[in-house]
């Protein structure tokens, strides 16, 4: 299959997966709105060309928020892809903050792609805290939101220098706004 083939494929299978979710702003937009963003800023701001890179970014959330298996997207995607995946996987079973505060310490360990891939998912989760937030989020939770992003980055950095251009702009944004 060639890399074209294998991206679309990628694409709607995660359509597929993340069918009857939706994101958690007031516009109700697709859950697979955020995928595709992150994988379109991944392409278009950070000008990466690794497809594998790129699916893995259209499928970042599939284990996690779907029953989708680490298994399932070795098999259709190769283990590269699963790979990556998996390490931008939260494990849903700790708590919250412990989640939190673990992303922020793997941070720095992460490929080279996985942390790509993060800070293509923190872009796009900041830009819908500050334009379209979950409903009920006061502006100290929408604050709160960006720092715990800015830490997460922090071990992130040297992945991608246009990546992190567009984060630093759109946090300085954001801490106008909010
Ligand atoms: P959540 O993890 O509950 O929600 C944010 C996650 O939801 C994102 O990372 C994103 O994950 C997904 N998401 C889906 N739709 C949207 C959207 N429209 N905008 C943004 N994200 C969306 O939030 P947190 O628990 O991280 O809360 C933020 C901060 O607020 C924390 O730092 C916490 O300390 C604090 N807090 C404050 C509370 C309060 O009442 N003041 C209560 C609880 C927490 P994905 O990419 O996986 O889709
Ligand atoms: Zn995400």
């Amino acid at each position: 299959m060639n890399n074209t083939a294998k991206l679309l494929q990628a694409a709607r299978f995660a359509a597929t997966k993340h069918v009857k979710q939706k994101r958690k702003g007031n516009d109700g937009a697709p859950y697979i709105n955020h995928p595709l963003e992150v994988a379109n800023l991944l392409a278009n701001v950070g000008k990466i060309e690794d497809y594998d890179v790129l699916i893995a970014a259209i499928l970042h959330d599939t284990v996690e928020d779907t029953e989708t298996t680490r298994e399932e997207i070795a098999e259709k995607f190769g283990e590269n892809v699963a790979k990556m995946v998996l390490e931008v996987t939260d494990d849903k079973s700790l708590p919250k903050a412990e989640r939190k505060q673990k992303q922020i310490e793997h941070a720095p360990h992460l490929s080279i792609g996985a942390k790509q891939i993060k800070l293509g998912d923190k872009i796009s989760n900041i830009r819908d805290v500050v334009e379209n937030p979950p409903d009920g989020w006061s502006g100290q939770r929408r604050r709160e939101y960006v720092e715990w992003g800015e830490k997460v980055v922090a071990g992130l950095r040297g992945a991608n220098m246009e990546l992190e251009k567009n984060f630093d702009e759109l946090v300085k944004e954001a801490k106008l706004k909010l």
